[in-house]
């Protein structure tokens, strides 16, 4: 069981992932699909038990649509939203939270995959291709 000063740490990282400059750039090409897998199938990071995420729903009202799907086979929480229609598509698209809106994210510090089938697509620009580029664009 973790220990509470984790959980205050997960809080003061959610507050500070808003102002953090993030370090790893992604290229993201292609588009959506509206397939609504993204919004039936999700992990999250830092949640670590059923009470911890319902203080998180509690603290960001915004996250009071999703709620524990199951659990996958190394005991990860699976997440979803109640506002995905059976069609796939977003019913409250407006006023979707910026996790949406920003999917798939540029920025991210974790590592994540979409979702087989997926529009988008993601290529990992690492230090080596900055350099490489740098040495390309000087030759
Ligand atoms: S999984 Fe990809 S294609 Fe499907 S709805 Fe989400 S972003 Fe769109
Ligand atoms: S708010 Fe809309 S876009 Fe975001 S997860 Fe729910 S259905 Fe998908």
């Amino acid at each position: 069981m973790k220990k509470i000063t984790d959980f205050i740490q997960v809080i003061i990282n959610e507050f500070l992932s808003n102002f953090v400059p993030e370090r790893v750039s992604y290229e993201i090409t292609g588009g959506c699909k509206k397939c609504g897998k993204c919004c039936n199938h999700m992990y999250s990071v830092d949640t670590y038990t059923e009470k911890e995420f319902k203080i998180m729903q509690f603290l960001f009202p915004a996250y009071r649509r999703f709620y524990i799907k199951g659990k996958d086979e190394d005991g990860n929480f699976i997440f979803a939203c109640r506002l995905v229609t059976p069609e796939g598509l977003c019913s409250d698209y407006k006023h979707r939270p910026r996790m949406c809106r920003k999917y798939p994210a540029k920025r991210i510090f974790y590592p994540g995959k979409l979702h087989e089938g997926c529009g988008y697509k993601v290529n990992i620009k690492t230090f080596d291709d900055y350099l490489h580029k740098q040495h390309l664009d000087t030759e």
